[in-house]
């Protein structure tokens, strides 16, 4: 039989799940601390990504700090912007035809003049990088679960405020032992309510309860990760029956210890279980890969045909907020790859 050689990149595809810094080309992050005198942990400075295993909670920890240090160097309205330019124009190159991009406006404020500056300049360069590089580009407002959900209810009536201006989904993300997805309930109603899709992280570093307290509290309907629902064939075949799409970050798994080996990462079990899934590169800033690699993975290490590959990529489009006739030029696309 003929090897199948088509190239991933050239799939068109979707990317519904990266966040703001971790989005950062590690060449971006050293001239940036260059211009601001900040010296970067080791671990971020190394020409290879850095060793997290962030299935304890110092893991995470850890994995947070690096993060904080690489965020700590956007500290000017032009930083922002060039973010969102590389990581569209990474994404383009990747065969995206629409990026939404994960933040928690919060942790920009104190930087950027507050919580709506920041919020503002976000969106702002979200804009700009869509309009210059020519990709769909939204945003998706993501809560801290490490934080009281007062303040997730904060940033939902934020988030629907701003619904205008690009902002297409609410979330709910860090460290999924800590508080209960119900404590978020109000938040993601607020962001319900108001249009917003709700996609909060789950079953990643808990198991398929996480996944089910996101359908039952937070009404997901798309779950950040959602890969450990695979130990529960009952709750895969009620995302299938519900159409609940899990955004899976094979990469980032691997890299933060959720599973040992890119095989281990259960994509076979979602796929032939029938639960829509969206490829995504997480943070390829702390992970080492970006979007078109995860598909690589799906193939090499799953043994993904082509044909199988495409209809990865024609999840990814469903489950976006692209408007339709992006989806369907997306759509078209990728029966095109797999002709060609
Ligand atoms: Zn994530």
């Amino acid at each position: 039989m003929e090897r199948e050689a088509r190239d991933v990149r050239q799939l068109p595809k979707t990317h519904l799940h990266l966040h703001f810094t971790g989005s950062m080309r590690p060449t971006t992050l050293l001239e940036l601390a260059d211009k601001y005198g900040v010296r970067l942990p080791e671990a971020l400075t190394g020409a290879e990504p850095p060793k997290l295993r962030a299935t304890d909670e110092r893991g995470w920890f850890r994995f947070q700090r690096l993060y904080d240090a690489a965020r700590s160097c956007l500290r000017e309205p032009e930083d922002i912007q060039r973010l969102v330019r590389e990581a569209a124009e990474e994404d383009i190159a990747d065969g995206s035809g629409w990026l939404e991009i994960q933040v928690d406006p919060t942790s920009y404020a104190p930087r950027l003049g507050g919580l709506i500056p920041a919020l503002e300049v976000i969106l702002d360069a979200v804009e700009s990088a869509s309009r210059e590089t020519g990709l769909g580009m939204r945003v998706l407002v993501a809560a801290n679960r490490m934080k009281h959900p007062l303040d997730a209810r904060t940033l939902a009536r934020l988030a629907v405020r701003y619904a205008d201006r690009g902002i297409v989904g609410f979330g709910l993300s860090n460290d999924e032992r800590r508080g209960m997805a119900r404590d978020f309930d109000r938040a993601f109603h607020i962001a319900r309510e108001g249009g917003l899709l709700s996609a909060p992280h789950g079953g990643e570093l808990t198991g398929p309860a996480s996944v089910r307290d996101c359908l039952d509290d937070l009404d997901a309907t798309r779950i950040g990760h959602g890969v450990r629902a695979a130990e529960d064939p009952r709750l895969l075949k009620r995302l299938a029956d519900r159409g609940v799409t899990c955004e899976v970050c094979p990469a980032s798994n691997v890299a933060l210890g959720v599973y040992e080996k890119p095989e281990d990462v259960p994509l076979r079990t979602l796929f032939e279980a029938g639960v829509p899934m969206a490829l995504g590169a997480d943070d390829p800033l702390l992970f080492g890969s970006r979007l078109a690699a995860q598909y690589e993975i799906a193939r090499r290490h799953h043994d993904f045909s082509d044909a199988e590959l495409a209809e990865l990529a024609r999840q990814s489009v469903r489950a976006s907020a692209a408007p339709e006739d992006i989806k369907a030029k997306l759509l078209g696309g990728v029966d095109a790859w797999l002709v060609g």
